[in-house]
């Protein structure tokens, strides 16, 4: 056992975590889709549906954002919290909501399936800790400087509270690329893959901040071994209260999972 990260690198089999009743972590490619944002019934249940008809597992959409600017749209908070549980239920897939702050936590479990604990606030040890004793799986977003040694560390502090569901998810980091909102780093993958046995997925979404790009991003994430995708749909992307830019429309969407239904036979998963 090693003393720098006894839980997240312990034992030598990969840990399958159930979102719901969907498995993240085994030989299925899980996709997560929905908006950025919760925005409204409308809005939420043509995302779920496209999502959900293409062949996407989990429900994503923010209801508490962590929006750059304080004047931005700040996410539906408890109404959006409800209104994703019961978009959700209606179209029969699990969901995934972030909590920012520690006294979220309580609310967003009693809603959500699982906590997504966003990349600015990685290193927030009092909400790891609190998204540790929900009770809920907890999907740890990599922090945009962050390193894999930090990164697991953050894991490590949920894994602490007695919590084994933890789903890492690289999301891009800052680097000098001006082409890009962020740089997607793949290489995490295969890294984590050797070092710990915890899922990891990839956000080509946020990876990369613009819509045409997301498509090549989720290829090649599947390719490199991700167990699975999280990708921002909308039905009116530039429309959107939140980023519009990077969101991918159904159809967008169910191109591309036919393309991933092509890729997961050859890197042995199933879609
Ligand atoms: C999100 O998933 O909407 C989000 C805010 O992601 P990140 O924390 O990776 O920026
Ligand atoms: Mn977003």
């Amino acid at each position: 056992m090693s003393a720098v990260y006894p839980l997240a690198e312990r034992g030598t089999r990969a840990t399958v975590v159930e979102i719901g009743d969907v498995e993240i972590g085994g030989r299925e490619l899980v996709l997560i889709a929905g908006p950025c944002s919760v925005e409204s019934e409308e809005q939420l249940r043509a995302a779920a549906l496209a999502a959900r008809a293409a062949g996407a597992l989990v429900l994503r959409g923010g209801a508490f954002k962590p929006r750059t600017s304080p004047y931005a749209f700040q996410g539906l908070g408890k109404e959006g919290l409800a209104l994703l549980r019961a978009v959700g239920d209606e179209v029969g897939l699990p969901v995934v909501t972030e909590a920012l702050e520690p006294r979220q936590v309580p609310l967003v479990a009693e809603y959500a399936d699982a906590i997504q604990i966003g990349s600015r606030n990685m290193h927030v040890a009092p909400l790891l800790r609190a998204a540790g004793a929900s009770g809920r799986p907890v999907l740890l977003k990599r922090g945009m400087s962050a390193t894999l040694e930090e990164f697991l560390m953050s894991a490590e502090y949920i894994l602490s509270e007695g919590n084994y569901d933890v789903i890492l998810c690289e999301r891009g980091v800052r680097t000098f690329s001006d082409f890009s909102r962020n740089t997607l780093d793949l290489a995490i993958v295969p890294a984590v893959k050797k070092i710990s046995h915890l899922p990891i997925l990839v956000d080509p979404s946020h990876g990369t901040g613009s819509r045409e790009k997301v498509a090549p991003l989720s290829r090649a994430s599947a390719a490199v071994g991700a167990d699975g995708l999280m990708i921002e749909v909308h039905h009116a992307p530039n429309t959107a209260l939140s980023d519009g830019p990077q969101s991918i429309t159904p159809e967008m969407f169910a191109e591309l999972v036919r393309d991933l239904k092509q890729i997961a036979p050859v890197i042995g998963r199933s879609l």
